[in-house]
């Protein structure tokens, strides 16, 4: 990684797979591409699963590829834990103010992994959605790119940490390292800034927050991941032994009072989800409440093989609530044609909540054109910015691909108008 450079044809704004695409696809066609990842690794939120449909291999498959091809690529340079406070100027002099907080290491080949666990200090682990505790000396994760180890900076100025930091074995802690801020320049500008699941707490009637057991998809992911809190065992957080597992779909979306919107893809994710039930716990009960099931094109075959599964209970029905008895978490739905309600006791239930632009809570340093639910408007060709991926609607990873395909064409023709 060489970040001495700061001019640029494109600049991409998030390390997910849509802004990593994008960024090798612009890279290989020639393009000098500055790729701007606020968290301490690319990856985005697909390296957070455990699984990806439609093949269902781990996260590292595909991404381990996109990282070969950037590593033998000079176009690309790499900024991570970095953010874009200030755009300036148009097409074909963007300047972008970027705000760079240190990582506190510095990349010595060392392996910290027996002696971070000597450290005193840990917090909660926002990657595992707070299920887990995390040491103040961490590595993001096994395919963390940029590969290296960092201080939690929350440990900062935490005296004990400081005290114990003074025995690295490897050389490698800085804690002297200070905030940067640079200016780069960009022809034009890819925004690949996802997605954020939507926040549960706002989902009164559903139980999260009131019992452990209550998870969001993401969580779920999480939980079923061998590098998640427990392993990848599939445990109740409550300790509860799991026999039955509820899908709740549209856990707020397609609700005027939530996200009104379909996110497209939650249907496919709990049946992926209900995939890794049946792997971690064969004799487990599955019980889907949905709406419709919506799994366009190739996803329909995934959905009937689940469909054959005895297992895997499909209830027509939206989810009025989820309360805690005794026996476990009873979920009470209506049925969307009878109207007759239906409840089913299970010991874990998963809210497949929506995915709402991460532009609608953010406020972006231009200002770009967004619909009212705050994904990106693709209808200025000269616009110097750019949607990418889920920023522009909520979909997969294949047509996010696709999409970022698009975007390097784009980021060709404007670098080539300059
Ligand atoms: C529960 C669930 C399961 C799913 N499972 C599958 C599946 O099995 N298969 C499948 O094809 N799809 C799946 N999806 C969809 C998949 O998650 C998306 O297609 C994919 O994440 C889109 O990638 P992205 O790069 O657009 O967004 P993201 O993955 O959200 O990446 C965006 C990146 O931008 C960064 N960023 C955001 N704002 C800024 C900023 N201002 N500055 C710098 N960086 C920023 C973020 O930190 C992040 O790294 C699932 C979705 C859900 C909800």
């Amino acid at each position: 990684m060489s970040q001495d450079k700061t001019a640029f044809d494109l600049i991409v704004v998030g390390g997910g797979v849509a802004g990593i695409t994008t960024a090798i696809e612009a890279a290989e066609a020639g393009l000098t591409v500055a790729l701007v990842e606020k968290e301490p690794t690319l990856g985005g939120r697909v390296a957070r699963f455990h699984h990806y449909f439609p093949k269902l291999c781990p996260p590292s498959c595909g991404l381990e590829i996109n990282y070969r091809r950037m590593r033998g690529n000079p176009n690309v340079t790499v900024f991570t834990l970095a953010n874009i406070e200030k755009v300036e100027g148009d097409a074909p002099n963007i300047q972008a103010t970027i705000k760079l907080t240190p990582r506190y290491t510095k990349p010595v080949a060392f392996d910290y992994t027996e002696w971070a666990e000597s450290c005193p200090v840990e917090f909660d682990d926002p990657y595992n959605y707070g299920m887990a505790k995390r040491k103040a000396l961490f590595y993001p994760w096994e395919n963390a790119y940029p590969a290296q180890w960092m201080v939690d900076e929350r440990a900062i100025g935490n005296a004990e940490f400081e005290e114990w930091a003074k025995g690295d074995p490897g050389g490698g802690i800085d804690l002297t390292q200070k905030e940067e801020t640079i200016t780069i320049s960009g022809k034009s500008m890819a925004w690949a800034t996802g997605w954020t699941p939507y926040d549960p707490a706002n989902l009164d009637l559903l139980g999260f927050g009131t019992s452990p057991d209550v998870l969001t998809n993401v969580m779920f992911e999480r939980l079923s991941a061998p590098n998640g809190p427990t392993k990848g065992e599939l445990k109740a957080p409550s300790g509860r032994e799991v026999k039955k597992v509820a899908f709740v779909q549209c856990a707020g979306s397609r609700d005027e009072n939530h996200l009104p919107f379909c996110s497209g893809i939650c249907c496919a994710a709990s049946l992926k989800q209900a995939t890794y039930v049946r792997d971690k716990l064969p004799d487990a009960e599955i019980h889907m409440f949905y709406i419709d099931v919506r799994t366009p094109g190739r996803l329909e075959d995934f959905y009937q093989a689940r469909q054959d599964d005895p297992q895997i209970n499909l209830h027509r029905g939206k989810v009025a609530k989820v309360e805690q008895n005794g026996d476990g978490l009873v979920v009470t739905a209506e049925n969307t044609l009878t109207g007759d309600t239906e409840n089913v006791t299970v010991d874990l239930v998963v809210l497949a909540t929506g995915m709402q632009p991460t532009a609608a809570l953010n406020t972006l340093p231009i200002k770009a054109n967004l619909d009212e639910n705050g994904f990106f408007i693709q209808d200025d060709e000269a616009s110097a910015h750019y949607g990418v991926g889920t920023a522009v609607r909520p979909c997969g990873v294949a047509e996010t691909l696709q999409d970022a395909t698009g975007a390097a064409m784009k980021a060709l023709q404007m670098a080539r108008r300059s």
